[in-house]
């Protein structure tokens, strides 16, 4: 596996896969890596010829009081981790090469960036948006692979794909979880040992809703019982915890028999956590 840093350095070593006739496939990442990270990793091998992740804690899609500089960085241990499981290239540029000074370009997707993660973290969707744009650039793949554990994101992605041209192929992953549930996230590092029991309550609640909702129990207090539940089990606000038309991720208070998906954010101590069940 090469490790690279530099833009130049990657083109050449793009080019050269092309010449080569390889099929390029590509996973964005923010590291601090897990099964999660390296179930995407192991679908790209199955799509394409090479595999380049990127390892890149985007500044432009946090908050001004979000965890930029919290956020876990454990490029030693990814960097074995993707080597080990015979990654081609990691990606890994510095913010100054990602975004120079006299960066002025913004990326804005309307439509699936509207509301739940869009509406609590403001310019949370153009952040995402403008990188991924710059990854797809940058490393020109031919597959590119996203996690539906940010099933949002994955929406906005693919908006983003189709109205930019981007000639690529956009996947979604199943979401990996932890043996009791729990979907994994580099953010459960910040869980104390009490939260993460309680965390579990999430997940719970998400797959009580969809069984009750699959069983025709009304959808506006099935959400409201959810959100009961995922409270008293000790988190401290739920942002949302809605019923969405699987693709356009309109709110759905009714359940017609359309592709649904339950979308989820709740924040327990610090932590805030998001999760999602198909209906
Ligand atoms: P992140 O490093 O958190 O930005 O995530 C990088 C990619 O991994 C995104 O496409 C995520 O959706 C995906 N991902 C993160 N956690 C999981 C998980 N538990 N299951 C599947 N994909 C995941």
């Amino acid at each position: 596996m090469q490790t690279i840093n530099q833009l130049d350095s990657l083109r050449r070593n793009i080019r050269a896969l092309r010449q080569a006739k390889r099929r390029i496939a590509l996973v964005p990442t923010m590291g601090a890596l897990h099964d999660g990270h390296m179930t995407l990793v192991h679908a790209a091998q199955a799509h394409a010829d090479a595999v380049v992740v990127s390892i890149f804690v985007n500044p432009t899609q946090f908050g001004p009081n979000e965890d930029l500089d919290a956020y876990p960085r454990t490029m030693a241990r990814d960097t074995e981790m993707l080597r080990a499981a015979g990654v081609d290239i990691l990606w890994a540029p510095d913010a100054d090469a990602v975004y120079p000074a006299g960066f002025a370009t913004k990326v804005h997707v309307d439509g699936p960036s509207r509301g739940y993660c869009g509406g609590d973290r403001p310019g949370h969707f153009d952040g995402v948006a403008l990188v991924v744009a710059k990854l797809f650039n940058q490393v020109q793949p031919d597959v590119a692979l996203f996690g539906e554990k940010d099933f949002q994101q994955l929406a906005v992605i693919r908006q983003m794909a189709r109205d930019l041209d981007f000639a690529l192929d956009i996947l979604g992953v199943p979401i990996v979880r932890d043996a009791d549930g729990l979907a994994l996230s580099s953010r459960n590092a910040y869980l104390t040992a009490d939260e993460r029991v309680a965390a579990l309550a999430l997940p719970q609640a998400l797959g009580r809703a969809a069984d009750k909702i699959r069983a025709g129990t009304d959808v506006g207090h099935t959400l409201a019982q959810a959100i009961k539940d995922v409270l008293a089990a000790g988190f401290a606000r739920v942002d949302y915890f809605t019923l969405a038309d699987a693709v356009t991720l309109e709110e759905l208070h009714a359940f017609d028999g359309r592709p649904t998906r339950l979308l989820a954010a709740a924040k327990i101590g610090k932590t805030r956590l998001i999760d999602n069940l198909a209906v």
